[in-house]
């Protein structure tokens, strides 16, 4: 029948950075359905409603088919390619000529292919001479980025997915794995040594009901709760000496500092009795394989770099790290959220390397042949710097690629207040409906998922190929060909800063051939990874892969093993080769409840079947039919009774900045004087404050004051 597939192919799912493997199902060359991959070492048969509906949202009638041009009317109207590449060099140049390169800037993605993010950086700021840009991810992962870098000398999750079928006790810090990883979750489910799963979240999250163990802690308490562990480990000498002595630095002041985290004040700071912070403690110690897991409840908070370090603690004291069923793990947010980390040229130079290194410009300029001048010798503003940036006029134009910064940054009326101040506002996306592309002077149609070619890194460092499965509508392009054209425009009355860096950079995996060269010899080589194909017969590959990675365990081929994690020698990355305990005091919430916002707003995933801010995954009927359309917010029958509101009632929630209506949804998964609201919503950040974690500038979206009254 003209129904049945002809051919089928493999590739990983464009959402999360859990990285299923899909079979896409082909008739004529043309992708017509799909379904999750059984051999896939990633999900083995799973998939999640999301990468069910990958295809389908792909045939929205708001796609952007052609470039939109903001009119004298102040309309966006179609214009051809031309026009717009036209129109994008020149005022780009015009900004740049009146206020310097550094007054463009740009914002990007953990959701593009890696090999698009090395070209968008490398076209900035190596050849438009831009000097500030930062992705989305600054939004989940920049706080893990700073935890592992310090404690680890790089930015390396040492698990790999078998650790949550292999642990004995699994330790969830702020991650509702259950909804935001559920094929993550399955893996869980089906560990086979009857596990203890312990929680730690305010929220009796879905992950919560299914824990052995919830500890449900006052919000952003947790802190002082895992400082109190490992106090009460150090009391008991429940520690790993000889782990201690050999891999690991800074121990004794990090025992001294604990001393301070007496039980009982811990209990009344986070609201856990002390018997059941010492049970939790014991449950580390009885453990023979030890896993930490956690996710943004720990990374989008205003000390998060230190509450994933006082995790990372936990491990390293424990000696749970390097081996089967441990470790301090990070689970990454967007599909390529990894290869955003390492390779695009945002908070680091390609490949992990650093802006500020003379010998690493040096490097990354003699493999890519380009003028070591041509590599700034400075780090990029991060994302709220750039922000700032346009409210002090210093940024002046900013090319927004695959983000919906109109949503969901925090603190959204500033946000937006922003945004509409620039001189020039490039968004380029698959849908021209989203709230940022209706900001922009310029929107260029991208081609989504499964219309283009490339790779992703997921959570557990494995690279996994995305294929062109099918044509993009009207005339988008592939970001990759958009980039292409718009260095075609750049340099069209001038020679490429870059010689011939771009005309070599004809395809994908020509870009892929140069990481990998700029991967030799760091902790994330990827040398060994021939090409494509490899990645295809492997099942996808983690790094590292240098060329004389040899581990086979695959019959009759040079493959690496299926599942790879760091530190099985105990070497860690910086120069002693030991990791470190890195620590500092709890700092109070910056804004704390008061009579006038007597609640904390948590705001977080609200289901399996959504994904960020909805820019997708509304547009499938099967998956809107999963998720309320309207917003709702979950709030505990007593404080609803208090204030005369009853179930579905229509409230409204104000905070400082802003204020929602919202349905109320009575429910004792939060506790009193907590309110929750999934960040789905476009509403959502309207109320969340513009609060950064210091080290790695990530925005604490999780915790601030809210009221909470009738509609
Ligand atoms: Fe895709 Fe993540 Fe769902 Fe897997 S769990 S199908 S990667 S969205």
């Amino acid at each position: 029948s003209s129904q049945l597939p002809d051919a089928t192919t493999n590739m990983v799912c464009g959402y999360c950075s859990t990285g299923c493997g899909l079979k896409i199902h082909l008739k004529d060359g043309d992708a017509i359905n799909l379904s999750p991959s059984g051999e896939y070492p990633v999900n083995r048969g799973m998939a999640c409603p999301k990468g069910w509906e990958a295809l389908t949202v792909l045939d929205a009638p708001d796609r952007a088919t052609t470039p939109l041009l903001r009119g004298s009317n102040g309309k966006l109207q179609p214009v051809d390619w031309h026009r717009a590449m036209e129109e994008f060099v020149t005022r780009m140049k015009s900004v740049q000529s009146q206020h310097g390169p550094e007054s463009a800037a740009f914002i990007s993605t953990g959701q593009m292919a890696t090999e698009e993010m090395a070209y968008l950086g490398a076209l900035t700021k190596f050849e438009m001479g831009m000097l500030h840009g930062d992705g989305n991810t600054r939004q989940c992962m920049a706080t893990a980025v700073v935890a592992y870098k310090q404690a680890f000398g790089f930015d390396a999750p040492p698990y790999t997915y078998a650790d949550f079928e292999e642990s004995d006790v699994l330790v969830f810090i702020g991650s509702n794995l259950c909804l935001a990883h559920p094929i993550l979750w399955e893996r869980v489910m089906r560990n086979p040594h009857d596990p203890e799963i312990i929680v730690i979240d305010p929220r009796q999250t879905e992950t919560a009901m299914n824990a052995t163990q919830h500890l449900q802690v006052a919000p952003k308490s947790d802190l002082s709760l895992l400082y109190g562990i490992a106090k009460i480990l150090i009391d008991n000498d429940w520690i790993d000496h000889e782990y201690i002595d050999e891999h690991t630095s800074d121990f004794e002041s990090f025992k001294d500092f604990v001393q301070q985290f007496e039980i009982d004040h811990v209990a009344a700071e986070t609201g856990i009795a002390v018997e059941q912070i010492h049970r939790f403690a014991k449950t580390i110690h009885s453990g023979k394989r030890v896993s930490f897991w956690w996710t943004m409840g720990v990374n989008q908070s205003h000390q998060g770099v230190r509450t994933a370090q006082a995790i990372i603690n936990l491990a390293l004291m424990t000696g749970n790290i390097g081996k089967p069923g441990t470790g301090a793990n990070s689970i990454t947010g967007q599909c390529n959220a990894m290869g955003s980390r390492l390779f695009s040229n945002t908070t680091g130079l390609l490949g992990g390397h650093d802006f500020t290194n003379p010998e690493d410009r040096t490097k990354v300029a003699d493999i890519l042949k380009i003028n070591e001048s041509n590599i700034p010798n400075e780090n990029s503003w991060a994302y709220h710097e750039i922000m700032e940036g346009i409210l002090k006029g210093k940024i002046k134009a900013l090319w927004i690629a695959c983000t919906n910064t109109a949503h969901s940054w925090i603190n959204q009326n500033q946000a937006r207040d922003i945004l509409s101040r620039l001189d020039f506002l490039v968004v380029q996306d698959i849908y021209h409906s989203t709230e940022t592309a209706q900001l922009a002077d310029l929107v260029l149609p991208a081609a989504g998922w499964a219309e283009k070619e490339g790779t992703f890194i997921n959570s557990e460092r494995r690279i996994g190929r995305v294929k062109k499965v099918r044509h993009a509508p009207g005339q988008a392009l592939s970001d990759f060909n958009i980039f292409r054209l718009i260095t075609k425009y750049w340099t069209k009355d001038k020679t490429s800063n870059c010689g011939d860096l771009f005309d070599r950079w004809a395809s994908p995996e020509e870009v892929f051939h140069s990481l990998k060269e700029i991967s030799r010899g760091t902790p994330c080589d990827i040398t060994g990874i021939d090409n494509y194909e490899m990645l295809d017969e492997a099942g996808g590959i983690q790094w590292p892969c240098s060329e004389q990675c040899d581990d086979d365990n695959t019959a009759g081929k040079q493959l690496p093993a299926t599942e790879r994690r760091l530190f099985t020698d105990g070497n860690y990355y910086h120069a002693d080769q030991r990791a470190k305990f890195i620590f500092e005091a709890p700092r109070p919430l910056s804004e704390p409840t008061s009579d006038s916002y007597p609640f904390t707003l948590l705001t977080g995933r609200g289901s399996a079947s959504q994904w960020h801010t909805q820019t997708r995954t509304s547009k499938s009927a099967v998956l809107r039919k999963l998720y309320p359309n309207d917003p709702f917010v979950e709030i505990s029958p007593t404080d609803a009774r208090r204030l005369g509101i009853q179930e579905n009632d229509l409230v409204e929630v104000v905070s400082q900045r802003g204020s929602m209506t919202a349905m109320a949804f009575l429910t004792h998964s939060v506790s009193l004087q907590q309110v929750f609201i999934p960040m789905h919503y476009e509403e959502t950040n309207k109320l969340t404050d513009s609060v950064f974690d210091p080290y790695s500038k990530q925005p604490a979206y999780k915790a601030c004051a809210v009221s909470v009254r009738p509609s």
